[in-house]
């Protein structure tokens, strides 16, 4: 709550398309924990599967059927992934994917965007988005000289920066790592010929592409946005949905790749609790969910999405409050800017943050919570009614009348 002020609500419990905070306020969610819960909370599949896995034990350190049904899962929706590495944060996902990239290619420097999110391991701790970003935090204290020296930074959706670093460090990049839909400076879409511009530079310098889809993976489509972009990135990194609410991450490559990883390869990971039975009794159950309703899941986020941003916009126009609002699927911002379009970091950069932190309180007295920062994405779940919608509508449009 720093950056929008006041108290966080303590939460004591969720159901649906709600959060209660221990005074027994409800609140429409649109945080989804950040984004894994998006079947809603507590959904039925998830607590079923966690009530038979926990009889069972808690943890063994040993290999489960249930993970290597979920890694075939897995493997069977994403495109190029032949195995799969189970983890327990996204954190631990881009920070093993890297030391994957570097130990496949014998190189140490690595190309990252600004305002992309990759979690809190030293080599990503610049310039990066969501907590860094709301907090003015340009690079961490903590993190040492020697780790961030080879840490390029290039700007999102701009060719020519992602150009000029590869024309200069060719030969000792070994991954260039973005979030296709970048959710952590707000909701951001990479451009199609930025990403090809990344995918050809990767390609000649002999690089690895590593999509970092810890938020966007089953989320924008079912093969996240790999799926929705067409794209075959050398390396998936997958988190939030993956463990339906539980600590679970992934990362996902071709064997040849993965094969890399110890114990079979000399790349050194390991986790006492990855691929822990609860965290992935709670993914399977989602990730199955998802599966096997897929048309109708992706559907219905994209319906009531269209319609999130539909009405937005139309309250903005209302009440002449110049904003933007960028959207894929289910995922949306809202950016009080006079900038006609939100498109890179530059451009989160100059919104309108105090009128957010006002518009954020307006929606939390009217029991609408919504993410307390101004760079972060809202998102939808399969819980979320039409009736729903239409309450948290009228909120908005009420909310933008008191800060207009
Ligand atoms: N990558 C992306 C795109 C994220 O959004 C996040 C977290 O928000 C992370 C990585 C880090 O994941 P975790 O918080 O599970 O460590």
């Amino acid at each position: 709550f720093s950056s929008v002020g006041g108290i966080p609500r303590f939460i004591e419990r969720a159901k649906g398309a709600y959060v209660y905070d221990i005074e027994g306020k409800q609140y429409t969610d649109y945080i989804a924990s950040w984004g894994p819960m998006i079947l809603g909370h507590a959904p039925e599949v998830v607590r079923q599967a966690l009530q038979e896995a926990i009889v069972k034990g808690s943890s063994f350190g040993a290999p489960t059927l249930a993970e290597t049904e979920l890694a075939k899962l897995i493997v069977s929706i994403l495109p190029g992934v032949q195995k799969i590495r189970m983890l327990n944060s996204g954190t631990e996902a881009l920070m093993t994917a890297l030391r994957l990239a570097r130990g496949v290619t014998g190189r140490d420097k690595i190309v990252k965007f600004e305002g992309c999110y990759h979690g809190h391991s030293d080599s990503f701790l610049l310039k990066a988005g969501s907590g860094p970003l709301t907090l003015g935090m340009a690079s961490s204290k903590g993190v040492p000289k020697d780790v961030i020296k080879h840490t390029l930074v290039a700007s999102y959706n701009n060719r020519a920066s992602v150009e000029a670093i590869f024309g200069e460090h060719s030969s000792s990049i070994a991954a260039i790592v973005l979030e296709p839909i970048c959710g952590n400076m707000g909701v951001i879409a990479a451009e199609n010929a930025f990403l090809d511009c990344v995918f050809d530079c990767a390609k000649k310098a002999g690089a690895l592409v590593i999509f970092d889809e810890v938020m966007t993976g089953f989320r924008v489509a079912l093969g996240g946005a790999a799926q929705l972009f067409k794209r075959k990135p050398d390396i998936y990194c997958l988190g939030k949905i993956i463990g339906g609410g539980l600590p679970a991450a992934a990362i996902g490559a071709s064997s040849s790749l993965m094969q890399a990883l110890a114990p079979e390869g000399p790349v050194y990971q390991a986790g006492t609790l990855s691929g822990n039975p609860l965290a992935v009794a709670a993914g399977l159950a989602t990730l199955k969910f998802l599966q096997q309703n897929a048309q109708q899941v992706y559907q219905k986020l994209e319906r009531i999405g269209a319609r999130v941003e539909s009405s937005l916009l139309a309250s903005l126009k209302k009440h002449a409050i110049p904003a933007v609002v960028n959207r894929v699927g289910s995922m949306f911002t809202v950016f009080f800017t006079n900038l006609p379009s939100v498109n890179t970091y530059n451009d989160v950069r100059s919104i309108d943050t105090k009128r957010y932190a006002r518009f954020f309180h307006a929606m939390l007295k009217r029991g609408h919570a919504l993410p307390p920062s101004a760079y972060e994405a809202c998102f939808l779940s399969l819980a979320h009614s039409d009736e729903d919608i239409k309450r948290s509508m009228l909120a908005f449009d009420e909310s933008l009348a008191e800060i207009s």
